[in-house]
């Protein structure tokens, strides 16, 4: 097992620089923090300093140091499907899926839960708790049911039945709200300031964030270090943008890789804070939101950061877009069509993105592009088709399979 070479956090704004230990925010100007590395030691080893399968591959990049806190269901090593044919009905030369909805909870979320839940062992926390719409929480509260400990999860209402499942059967306690996710938030986070139980809400915890950058070590080594052009990522708060962000430019500092992607951040029209501030040229403005079919989206105000994903998109090229709700399920419905990929809303919303800025000529089609699809579609709730069914006696069986297979349709 390897060492960790995270070395100090480093406040994101006034660069004040702390000794490594759990601390939410810079105690000068309260700006976020992150981790930083000894990458001279990665650019010297290269990638024989990764070792084993999955997240922990990226050990010495990730900032738990005891390989016994380092907790595990085996997630990550997704795989990275090159998809012609979804790429030919987008109109682009190359099209990459980095399909996180293969990881142990069915989202992308399982990275940052190894991380926060390990980093809870790390710093001795016996409880974590998260704030969720449905998918963290269920991620959440099976890592720690992993590592012996006590999890608070909050679920929305109107979570899918298929989460509620998940969260009943794995949580310590399950709790329901009502309401919105950002009026809940801010009461929850003052608990987390006076240290009820460990952070793992996706606003400012550098531990959590950190398991997520792994997406771009991942399509880093899949890619044989020539990274895709384009990255489009899902952003509700940022963490996922942010964190594979961050990798690739550890990759590019390392010299492992020769360029960063440019970035794009997909959100959901009903929850575009983001989106619209970069449109606009303006500061994030919160909004009041309502339902999104992309639950994983629905953030109205992403805060500290949003303010962050904002600040990278316009310093790195990169580019913002948001699609309405209908976009969204057609292309859920494509994806499965075309590729097999049976990913929720909230994991699709970067294909239809990707899929609006190609039909307005926002990106070089001639470019290869990676979308990350953060979930699967088995955990999502929708109406039912028909569950009436046929008897059949082997005639009419073999006159229904000759007539589908010729093309004339169901005969009868
Ligand atoms: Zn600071």
């Amino acid at each position: 097992m390897s060492e960790s070479l995270a070395r100090e956090l480093a406040c994101i704004d006034c660069g004040a620089i702390y000794v490594l230990g759990y601390r939410l925010e810079c105690e000068k100007c309260r700006g976020l923090l992150e981790l930083r590395y000894d990458v001279d030691r990665l650019r010297a080893a290269g990638p024989a300093l990764f070792s084993g399968t999955g997240l922990w591959r990226y050990a010495a990049m990730l900032p738990i140091a005891d390989p016994g806190h380092r907790v595990t269901l085996g997630e990550g090593g997704t795989p990275l499907l090159d998809c012609p044919r979804l790429a030919a009905r987008l109109g682009v030369r190359r099209l990459l899926l980095k399909y996180d909805g293969a990881n142990p909870t069915g989202t992308v979320k399982d990275r940052t839960s190894a991380t926060a839940v390990g980093a809870a062992l790390q710093f001795g926390y016996r409880a974590t708790s998260v704030v969720s719409s449905g998918n963290a929480g269920s991620s959440i509260a099976a890592y720690s049911a992993r590592a012996g400990l006590r999890s608070l999860i909050f679920a929305y209402e109107r979570a899918s039945a298929p989460k509620l499942l998940h969260m009943t059967a794995t949580a310590s306690d399950l709790i329901i709200y009502k309401g919105v996710y950002d009026d809940l938030i801010s009461h929850w986070d003052r608990l987390v300031e006076e240290r009820l139980f460990f952070d793992c809400g996706a606003s400012r915890n550098a531990y959590k964030h950190e398991g997520k950058k792994t997406l771009a070590y991942e399509i880093a080594e899949q890619t044989g270090f020539v990274a895709p052009d384009v990255v489009v990522a899902p952003v509700a708060v940022g963490e996922t943008f942010i964190a594979t962000a961050r990798g690739f430019r550890e990759l590019c500092e390392a010299g492992l890789i020769s360029r960063a992607p440019r970035m794009v951040a997909a959100q959901a029209t009903r929850a575009n804070a983001i989106a619209r501030a970069f449109r606009d040229g303006t500061p994030i403005t919160p909004l009041k939101i309502g339902y999104t079919v992309a639950e994983g989206l629905a953030a109205g105000n992403p805060g500290r950061k949003g303010d962050w994903v904002l600040r990278l998109l316009r310093k790195d090229n990169g580019l913002a877009a948001d699609v309405e709700d209908p976009e969204i399920l057609e292309a859920q419905r494509m994806l499965a069509r075309v590729e097999g990929i049976w990913a929720g809303p909230t994991g699709v919303a970067t294909v239809a993105v990707l899929r609006r800025l190609l039909e307005h000529k926002d990106l070089d089609p001639a470019q290869t592009i990676c979308a990350i699809i953060s979930e699967t579609g088995l955990k999502t709730e929708a109406e039912l088709p028909s569950r009436e069914g046929t008897a059949f006696d082997e005639e009419s069986l073999r006159r229904l399979v000759r007539g589908l297979l010729s093309g004339r349709g169901h005969p009868g």
